[in-house]
């Protein structure tokens, strides 16, 4: 693996050994092992075109963590607000020395671009591309996934829940379930927010959430994005709360111990309510933490 631009046809032994070691990584984080000799003199760059709460931030502190020098480009204060070319900026900041590049960018397939453009030597991380690929988040996704239910992913039922055909967090998801043998992957989401090209192949679509989420081991929520609503997509909130907000009586049909997942950032009081996000039953905060990790995880197979 040179880059990582997406989790589609990551082998699973691959994908396993990165959640082990982001396990590890956590772990040692907790007990106040160091680890910044792994990216000594390595620079690192989140380089973003779109705005990010989490994933930059993660990505950071992962690259800190290891020692690495960070550079955060904003590219709603830079050059770019000039006119100048992606791939300018990206080959000037490769010519100051920056060995990889942490990159979102709001067009599917950018990242991959960039990275075909980029000197041999530089590594590309997708930290979300459009609605494609957002592979650090599926990975963290799993983490979380796995500390709470074990590894065994084959005896696990799982449903995804909302705007799935804008989501490359689904996408992601989707793709790391399948590789890591999940058994039941179900899909729920009114008939304008799922896609009909294949992403879904092989899950249990619906469009019943109470029906959906009987008997599962976890949800996992997406954000509904309310730019969505000027396209029609969305008759109103009210409705989509109604239909596919998960509140407490609907987590009752879940198997008793399930998890609640949401990547953030939360539409409260519409795919989510307060009393969900905040519960027991909720991982949200596992998911950030994990992100950390994880990231250390991608960051030092690349780079280390
Ligand atoms: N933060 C995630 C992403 O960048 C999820 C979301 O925005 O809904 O894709």
């Amino acid at each position: 693996m040179h880059h990582l631009l997406t989790l589609e046809h990551m082998p699973r032994a691959m994908l396993e050994h990165l959640l082990v070691r982001a396990q590890d990584l956590a772990a040692d984080a907790e007990g106040g092992v160091a680890r910044r000799h792994v990216l000594a003199g390595k620079a690192v760059c989140t380089l973003f075109f779109e705005p990010s709460t989490r994933t930059r931030s993660s990505f950071s502190l992962a690259a800190q963590r290891l020692g690495a020098d960070l550079l955060n480009f904003d590219a709603s204060t830079a050059s770019t607000t000039k006119g100048e070319a992606d791939l300018d900026t990206l080959k000037t900041l490769e010519a100051m020395g920056v060995h990889a590049f942490v990159v979102r960018h709001k067009r599917d397939g950018a990242v991959a671009e960039l990275a075909a453009a980029a000197n041999p030597g530089t590594v590309l991380l997708n930290a979300g591309d459009g609605r494609s690929n957002h592979p650090t988040q599926g990975l963290l996704d799993m983490l979380t996934l796995r500390q709470a239910k074990g590894e065994d992913f084959a005896k696990l039922r799982i449903v995804i829940v909302g705007d799935v055909k804008h989501s490359r967090v689904a996408r992601s998801d989707l793709h790391a379930l399948r590789a890591l043998g999940c058994g039941e992957i179900r899909v729920c989401g009114p008939a304008a927010l799922l896609p009909e090209d294949g992403t879904l192949d092989g899950c249990v679509v619906s469009h019943d959430f109470d029906a959906a989420i009987e008997g599962v081991d976890a949800a996992m929520m997406l954000r509904l994005q309310r730019e969505r609503m000027a396209e029609g997509l969305v008759a109103s909130l009210e409705d989509y709360h109604r239909d596919f907000g998960l509140d407490a009586a609907r987590l009752r049909r879940a198997a008793p111990e399930a998890i609640v997942m949401h990547p953030g950032p939360m539409n409260r009081g519409i795919e989510i309510t307060d009393e969900v996000a905040d519960g027991p039953q909720s991982r949200v905060l596992r998911q950030v933490a994990n992100g950390v990790a994880v990231r250390m995880a991608v960051l030092e197979a690349l780079l280390g």
